[in-house]
């Protein structure tokens, strides 16, 4: 799957790294570092830290040729 985060949009609140740690975590400087690909194993925690982003910053495309393109 792909990961998109609008870094214009992030506030580093953090509820995606707390949602899917295996995704998001935040650097040194507390900005926010994901994983743009991601394996569709760990689809269900990056829709959660999607859900959960307050600023609705997270895009969550699960890989293709699953369903309609
Ligand atoms: S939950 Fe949203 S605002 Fe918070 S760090 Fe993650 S992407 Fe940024």
């Amino acid at each position: 799957m792909q990961i998109t985060v609008d870094m214009n949009l992030c506030e580093s609140h953090g509820q995606c790294v707390f949602a899917a740690p295996e995704i998001f975590s935040f650097d040194d400087e507390d900005y926010l570092v994901y994983e743009a690909t991601a394996s569709d194993d760990l689809l269900a925690k990056a829709e959660k830290a999607a859900a959960v982003c307050p600023v609705r910053a997270i895009q969550v495309h699960a890989a293709a040729g699953q369903g309609a393109a």
